[in-house]
This record gives structure tokens, sequence and C-alpha cells, in this order.
């Protein structure tokens, strides 16, 4: 430390905390931007429909309301999810949790693929008879297993990342095989512009800083020349230290060299 985290996010959707808000974060530097038409091919946009969008935005810089209701179903191209051990799982949930919600249609209809068979009318009042306790508004639903094929269940939550956007969180569990992944969508569409947020990480208080990398970010670390590629690892909410033990933890599986003969031992 020293040293600088930067948070990239095409969608305009991830968010670094800040402990001091409402008031200004001195060390903590948001950027917008115009998404140009790499950046919408990249969220999936198909490639004409992202040019007339790139053109648009270069054209009319304002409110992208037409455009926005439309999106959801583009963004979907990287990895959303991402593998957790269950400690990792359990402090997501309990994260997402503390700030629980009653879901919004809007929200159950951003969650998208969960077309299980409740109703949206079903699904609300379930969550409206448990309003008291945020940890009954979890919904649970069958799913198959990414690993093993059988069938394993998603925990599913309506939530809140306290001055940034309400999120829906979907924790897989797989009973068979132990495997566990999460998936968090956002909720409300993509934000108007892209979005960089640079911090500046100098004490203990910047690491426990509450981090949602959605799933279209790319974050790096210039000081240790340091880029992670854009959806190479799924949407996130953590710290910025959760998100750097990810991190490390992706290079080492993604980088067998780096680990010498010892750790191959099968
Ligand atoms: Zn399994």
């Amino acid at each position: 430390m020293p040293f600088t985290l930067i948070v990239d996010d095409p969608s305009g959707n991830s968010f670094i905390e800040n402990p001091a808000a409402p008031t200004a974060d001195q060390y903590c530097k948001k950027t917008h931007y115009l998404r140009d038409l790499a950046a919408y091919q990249f969220m999936g946009y198909p490639v004409d429909q992202a040019t007339l969008q790139a053109e648009h935005d270069r054209l009319k810089e304002k409110q992208l309301e037409e455009i926005n209701s439309k999106d959801a179903k583009f963004i979907g191209r990287q990895k959303a999810w991402v593998k957790q051990t269950k400690e990792e799982q359990e402090a997501l949930l309990d994260k997402a949790t503390a700030h629980a919600t009653k879901p919004t249609t809007e929200a159950v209809a951003q969650a998208g693929y969960v077309d299980f068979s409740k109703s949206v009318e079903d699904q609300s009042q379930r969550n409206e008879l448990a309003e008291d306790d945020p940890r009954k508004s979890v919904m649970k639903f069958p799913t198959p297993c990414y690993q093993c094929d059988k069938t394993g269940n998603v925990q599913m939550c309506f939530s809140s990342i306290p001055f940034f956007k309400e999120i829906i969180i979907m924790a897989f569990v797989c009973d068979f095989c132990g495997y566990r992944n999460s998936e968090i969508k956002e909720g409300g569409g993509i934000g108007d512009k892209a979005k960089r947020v640079t911090l500046t990480v100098d004490s203990d208080q910047d690491l426990n800083r509450d981090v949602f990398k959605s799933q279209t970010a790319k974050f790096s670390i210039p000081e240790l020349e340091f880029d992670m590629e854009p959806g190479s690892l799924g949407s996130l909410y953590t710290t910025v230290e959760g998100l750097l033990a990810k991190l490390i933890e992706e290079l080492e599986l993604n980088n067998p060299f780096g680990q010498g003969d010892s750790a191959q031992d099968q």
C-alpha cells in the first residue's frame, strides 16, 4: 500500500463503497464516459445495433431511456457467476440479507431466467409475508448443477447496495458434489454512461470498502501492471480485500506455470 484499484465498467453498473457517504469521497474518483461501439459489442449487442447505439450516444449525449428499457437482455455474453466456497457464499448472503428489500416487479423481471413455476405476484406475496424477517424472503428453487448435472438449489434474494442500487442475488449450491456459485444481477438496466472508478487504497479502511463489480466490469491495479480481462471474472459483491483474494485465486487457477511442480500432485 498504497496502490490504485480501477474498476472500469461499460454498463456503468459497478460500485465502490464510500465509507463516508453521503459526504464526498476524497480517495475515490468516479468518471463517466460515453460508450463506444466496442463497449456495446462487448455487452452483447449485435454489431448493427451496437453501431446505432454508439452513434446515438455520440450525437445525443442525454438520457437513453428507450434503449435502457431493452438492455437487460443484451448483457450476458460474459460469465456472470463466480465460483465460491461455502464461506464466501455465506458472507455474500449475509451482506445481501443485511439490506434485503421487497422485490419490485421490475426486479423480478430483471431476474430473467427465473421462469420457475410461480408467477411474479406469488413471489411478491411470499415476500410481503416475510417482510419483518429479511432472511425469510430468500426464495429457493431447483436448478441443474454446472459441475455434475444433478439437481441443486438456487437461493434467490432481493437486496440493495446502500447508496447504489437494487440487486438480485442468486446463490447456487449442489448437495451432491458441493459446487457453489453466485450471480448478482443489477436492477434498473444499464447506466446512462459507462463508468470508471479509481480508488487509492491507503489503509485498512480502504481494504474493507464494499465493492460491487458487475459482470461487464474489468479491474486493474497499475502499480502491479495488472489488468483483469473484462468478463473473465463474474459479478462480485465483496470488499476491496475480497476482490484481491479472488484475483489471486483466479491467477493461480489460470496460470499453472506459476504454481511450481509440487502443486500438481494428482
Ligand atoms: Zn453438483
